[in-house]
């Protein structure tokens, strides 16, 4: 499991330059390890295109002894549409990220508990906050019931695909 809470800092370094920087930099950078580094990416929706996990191949086979963990979980393929919907997401709701990452930290360490949507009782629930500076102040909902809470009003503030991290 992971050593340390992740700070905002880290998650959005990791998040500028996990398409940049090799995965060993970024570790050395961190100061984390190569597991920690690729579970957060993949928890944060952070995944290489196809062309970019050739080059970290190729960049791997030349530097073997840096690339330590054999199976970082490139699944392959997947658009860059999460990552740039994710900075989005940091650079219009700062807080919202943070707060959903401090949940999701919280959930892991067992300090909350996910509970079902209060209003169909749904088990695939999403912590919905209120307010985003009370961060474990949440509020649990499907998301169909998260959508509609969110859509109340706000129109551009439609929450998505997020599931948080
Ligand atoms: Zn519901
Ligand atoms: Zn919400």
């Amino acid at each position: 499991m992971e050593s340390s809470r992740w700070s905002f800092e880290e998650i959005q370094y990791l998040i500028d330059n996990y398409h940049i920087k090799t995965q060993a930099e970024i570790v050395l950078f961190l100061g984390r390890s190569h597991t920690s580094v690729s579970h957060k990416a993949a928890r944060l929706g952070v995944r290489l295109t196809n062309s970019e996990i050739q080059r970290r191949a190729y960049i791997g086979n030349s530097k073997r002894e840096i690339n330590g963990d054999k199976n970082p979980n490139w699944k392959g393929g997947v658009s860059q549409h999460a990552y740039r919907y994710k900075l989005r997401q940091i650079a219009k709701f700062p807080e919202r990220v943070k707060a959903r990452e401090l949940v999701g930290a919280a959930i892991r360490s067992g300090k909350i508990k996910r509970l079902p949507c209060i209003v169909c009782g749904s088990c695939d629930s999403h912590a919905h906050h209120e307010d985003y500076s009370r961060p474990y102040d949440v509020i649990w909902l499907c998301r169909k019931h998260h959508n509609e809470e969110h859509n109340r009003g706000r129109s551009d503030d439609s929450p998505r695909d997020v599931k948080f991290m």
